[in-house]
């Protein structure tokens, strides 16, 4: 009989690939965490319980069949585990990445809630596939046969190139317009490669080329092409454009010199790590080397700003947040990585103005943390007289995004939006309100997550494959 291989949580400890030092991390922007060997991999792997109703599964938004793959990788059939994991999820090595493990498939592990640390599934989903990649088990995307119908795909993005992806397995014909000179959305120009190495994505974006999948790029839909002539164009057309809209400061002073958007602060980043020529970088406006920086904001995107900022060889580098510590929406294994990277936290803080043409400090507001809101989260109230001026001169400003008014820019009527902007569309095929048109990822949701935007992409990459396959069978009748 076949030794047993599994539940060894009772006795083997949970163990992260090495992270590496803080002072070496500082120092450039790979990512942070090696790979594991192949003996650590299949170790970790084997201290999973394979519980009968997985709950890791369940709050996988692509519900990843995680146990088998554990089971495959501890039993050492690496290969196995790359086609059980590679089925449920278009960039597994992404998301191994990237997912915030800590609120999805680790977070709601059974042995962690009962004291014994999760299994690390994260970082053997990203060593399943980077191994794959290394042994040439990752396939070109192919087809039965060549159709003729096409989808126009508006983003590149994660959303995006996940439906590009399956559409192009069932022979359809996929053109992907992006603005950007660079396919991957946030991938490619949000998320810092010390999180995510931009070769991950650019692999994954020539594999998509060579697929035959047709990018076309430096292309704004609204500006450089007319909306309706993409629908003329294509059989059906997806928008997957992500939310770009960054909410604003308010106060006195908060147009000053010195106060920059975390996306064109990161998208300048982005671009010098892949060379390019970056005049707002080089000029120093996008560059906190030097500079006493301050961001605002308590999500994802304050946390790349401050670790960026480290990078760039910030004197001092503050992250300002409202909340406390225990009630900020970014992840606390980023929060970790940062406070060992040398980021100090400012918690229960709010900037009520600025000093400075050029800026010159943030007037800081303290707060307590009072009655819960409707949505049980404790509400920030103002300490009256405690207020001080902390010293900056680049602030960041980290609040979040909100979607573009794309029925306006784009001139189309009758495409339904939320009160928030967002499109309405079918949760569950991402129809939108016009015939054929569908929505996808953050610009249906609202800014949420790469994993998100690929389960999006996926069904409605079906949803449309059904809408075209209803098109030929009544044209052939
Ligand atoms: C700084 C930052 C860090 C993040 N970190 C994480 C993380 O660690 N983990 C995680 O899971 N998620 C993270 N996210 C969120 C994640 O990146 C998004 O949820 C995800 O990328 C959304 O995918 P999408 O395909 O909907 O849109 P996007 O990735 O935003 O892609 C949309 C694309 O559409 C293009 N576009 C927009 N308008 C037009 C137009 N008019 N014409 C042509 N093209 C257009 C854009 O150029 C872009 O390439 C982060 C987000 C930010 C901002
Ligand atoms: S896709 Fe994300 S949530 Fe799902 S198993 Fe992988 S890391 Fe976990």
């Amino acid at each position: 009989m076949a030794k047993n291989v599994m539940l060894k949580f009772v006795n083997v400890a949970r163990d992260m690939p090495q992270k590496r030092p803080p002072d070496l991390r500082r120092q450039d922007f790979n990512e942070i965490y090696g790979e594991y060997a192949r003996e650590k991999a299949a170790e970790q792997s084997g201290r999973c319980s394979q519980c009968g109703v997985p709950y890791c599964q369940s709050h996988c938004p692509l519900h990843n069949n995680i146990p088998d793959w554990l089971r495959l990788t501890a039993e050492g059939r690496l290969q196995e585990a790359y086609e059980v994991s590679q089925a449920t999820n278009t960039f597994p090595e992404i998301c191994g990445r990237i997912c915030p493990q800590d609120r999805l498939c680790e977070g709601n592990c059974v042995i962690e809630q009962s004291g014994h640390g999760t299994v690390t599934i994260g970082s053997v989903e990203k060593y399943i596939t980077d191994t794959a990649f290394e042994e040439g088990w990752v396939k070109p995307i192919t087809n039965a046969g060549e159709r003729a119908e096409s989808v126009g795909i508006i983003g590149a993005g994660p959303g995006g190139l996940a439906a590009a992806d399956m559409l192009r397995r069932n022979g359809i014909q996929v053109s992907v317009y992006d603005r950007y000179d660079r396919a991957g959305g946030l991938m490619t120009y949000g998320i810092p490669g010390f999180k995510l190495e931009k070769d991950v994505v650019m692999k994954r974006i020539r594999q998509l080329e060579e697929g035959g999948v047709q990018f076309v790029l430096n292309c704004n839909v609204g500006e450089d092409i007319a909306f309706d002539a993409i629908r003329g164009r294509h059989d059906a057309v997806l928008i997957a454009t992500g939310v770009y809209k960054t909410r604003e400061l308010t106060g006195p002073g908060s147009g000053a010199e010195g106060i920059v958007r975390a996306i064109d602060f990161l998208t300048a980043s982005n671009r010098k790590s892949f060379g390019d020529d970056v005049p707002e970088f080089d000029s120093g406006a996008l560059n906190a080397k030097g500079k006493k920086v301050v961001v605002i904001g308590g999500g994802d995107t304050a946390m790349d700003c401050v670790r960026t900022a480290v990078r760039q060889g910030a004197t001092s580098v503050k992250c300002l947040y409202r909340r406390d510590r225990a009630n900020m929406p970014g992840s606390q294994r980023e929060v970790a990585n940062a406070e060992e990277e040398g980021v100090e936290f400012v918690w229960l803080s709010s900037p009520k103005g600025f000093t400075g043409d050029t800026v010159e400090g943030v007037m800081v507001q303290k707060m307590r943390l009072g009655q819960p809101d409707a949505t049980g989260r404790q509400m920030p109230e103002l300490i009256e007289g405690s207020d001080y001026v902390e010293e900056a001169d680049l602030v960041i400003k980290a609040l979040g995004f909100e979607p573009e008014d794309l029925p306006k820019l784009w001139g189309v009527e009758g495409l339904e939006v939320s009160r928030w902007g967002t499109i309405v569309a079918d949760f569950r095929t991402h129809a939108t309100s016009i015939e054929g048109v569908y929505a996808c990822g953050d610009i249906q949701r609202g800014a949420s997550l790469v994993v998100w935007a690929i389960r999006d992409g996926r069904e409605a990459a079906e949803a449309m494959l059904e809408y075209i396959n209803g098109a030929a069978s009544v044209a052939a009748e």
